[in-house]
């Protein structure tokens, strides 16, 4: 394993001969192992020419592609802080943004509104790019950077979803990324023979880590498609990808994908699926059409991404959980912060050289969950003798009725095995009575009534737990890391009943 020994990120990539790292396969680009070192290299001195010194926060705005990844790769070489934003942001959201982050430099691909934003928050800004293999950075010269190179540096500052609230901003340092990218390297023995393709966005830990980072500290390829279904499997056959890492809904598109295009001859030995519950539906399905292991894993902002997986055959995948720790302690512990016996719920917290130490500027978010190298996640889980994870939900999402706790991702698994239903998620419909019950909203794929979903769940689900609304929508809104907000849906499909 070469991840920066020291747990630096500045000797993370160590391959440096012409076998690939980067493939942009719409235009054919590749740059090689030593086109990265050089692009790097020259990188690393643009920044410093441009006055970027060591512990800088520098915003990054653009498309997935080298000239981002190069970009956050120097960045962090140069121990300043990354960090990077969803380019797809409107000009006054990248301008509070660029406040709330007081970063001093930002880079960005030449989107309209990076430029605008940049303009309004007075942030020095440069444009990137690739030309000729080699990250052009423009910008006035300014002095050159001395830099330390310490584990204990910050390295990214990132936002969480902001799936249950504001999003907070996590303080993510070098040994941190560093632990959670060997954790994906060893638990799927990623190496130099492996091509991965990446599908998440580069603005969060997903993309990031178990992608990019995974991929280039064990020297194998990184294709940077366009993200389409109809064209994704003729890609990864064309390219050789060995593997990819998703969230559920993009393996559901995928299969989609597979109806129109494949699946073709592909070399996959596994994919991952992360940071959304994986419906075991879905997981038998893609199993069966693609013929390979699809194996789950556990992921957070606040522990540089991946903190447990099931592992790869021959060891055993057990679909409905999220796998082992690894590398990170896993406990189930009760309000005390006291552990619960194996079998039963508590809220999940993990502990390990991943876990970052507090969220940024907010002392009452790191109060409440941080504590003796602990962090309360906010999942419900309950783990099993050996160790396995099941997460049941939110704190927040869980269905409260009249005391009795209810795991919307149990009612969502029972209708998606369903024919007709092609995405499901159960919030709490604010009940007199119960307090609340259990309500879905429905994307269908064939034909179905709400009624005859009723009764489906009806046959399958303990009477308290069936859900006493159903609507059927065209989509159901997700955030910008694919993950579906439960807390809006009350609010989407109209009040109580
Ligand atoms: P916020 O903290 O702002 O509400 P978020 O928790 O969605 O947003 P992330 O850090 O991107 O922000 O996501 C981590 C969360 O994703 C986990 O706490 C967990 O709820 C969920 N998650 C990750 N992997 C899985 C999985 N395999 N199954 C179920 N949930 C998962
Ligand atoms: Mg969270």
């Amino acid at each position: 394993m070469t991840v920066g020994s020291a747990g630096s990120l500045r000797r993370l990539v160590t391959r440096s001969d012409g076998h690939p790292a980067l493939v942009v396969p719409e235009s054919g680009a590749v740059l090689s192992y030593a086109g990265l070192q050089r692009a790097l290299d020259r990188a690393a001195g643009r920044l410093a020419a441009i006055g970027v010194r060591e512990g800088d926060r520098v915003a990054l705005a653009a498309a997935n592609g080298p000239a981002l990844i190069v970009a956050f790769l120097a960045v962090v070489a140069s121990d300043a802080v990354a960090a990077p934003l969803n380019p797809t942001l409107g000009e006054a959201e990248l301008t509070a943004e660029l406040g709330d982050l007081r970063v001093s430099r930002l880079l960005h691909d030449g989107v309209a509104s990076a430029v605008a934003a940049a303009d309004r928050s007075d942030v020095p800004a440069s444009v990137i790019g690739m030309a000729e293999g080699l990250l052009h950075i423009d910008g006035e010269a300014g002095s050159a950077l001395e830099t330390a190179g310490s584990p204990d540096a910050l390295g990214l500052l990132l936002h969480t979803s902001g799936t249950t609230s504001k999003p907070k901003t996590v303080p993510i340092r070098q040994r941190n990324l560093v632990a959670s990218t060997a954790a994906v390297a060893d638990t799927y023995a990623l190496s130099g023979d492996d091509v991965t393709a990446c599908v998440m966005p580069l603005f969060h830990v997903h993309g990031l880590v178990a992608t990019v980072l995974a991929t280039l500290s064990t020297g194998g390829t990184v294709l940077l498609p366009r993200f389409r279904p109809s064209t994704f499997w003729d890609d990864a056959a064309r390219h050789g990808v060995t593997w990819y890492t998703a969230v559920p809904t993009i393996h559901a598109r995928l299969l989609t994908g597979t109806e129109v295009g494949g699946p073709l001859e592909h070399r996959i030995r596994f994919v991952r699926s992360c940071s959304a519950p994986l419906p075991t539906a879905l997981w038998r399905r893609y199993e069966e059409t693609i013929g390979v292991p699809l194996v789950e894993a556990y992921g957070m902002t606040e522990a540089a991404h991946q903190m447990a997986s099931n592992p790869l055959p021959p060891r055993e995948r057990r679909p409905g959980t999220v796998g082992l720790g690894t590398g990170t302690e896993v406990v189930a512990l009760d309000d005390d912060w006291r552990p619960v016996p194996p079998g039963d719920e508590g809220e999940i917290a993990v502990r390990g050289p991943s876990v970052v130490d507090e969220y940024l500027d907010n002392p009452a978010a790191t109060f409440a969950a941080f504590r003796n190298g602990w962090f309360r996640t906010g999942d419900v889980g309950r783990l099993s003798a050996d160790g396995y994870l099941s997460l049941v939900g939110r704190v927040k999402e869980l269905i409260n009725r009249a005391g009795e706790k209810i795991s919307p991702y149990e009612v969502e698994d029972v209708l998606l095995t369903h024919p007709s239903v092609a995405e499901a998620a159960a919030y709490p419909v604010p009940d007199e009575k119960y307090g609340e019950q259990v309500g879905v909203v429905i994307v269908l794929r064939g034909d179905a009534t709400p009624r005859e979903l009723t009764l489906y769940c009806a046959e399958r689900l303990a009477a308290f737990k069936r859900p006493v609304r159903v609507t059927i929508l065209d989509s159901i809104p997700k955030g910008p890391t694919g993950k579906i907000q439960r807390r809006n849906l009350a609010g989407l499909v109209g009040g109580g009943s």
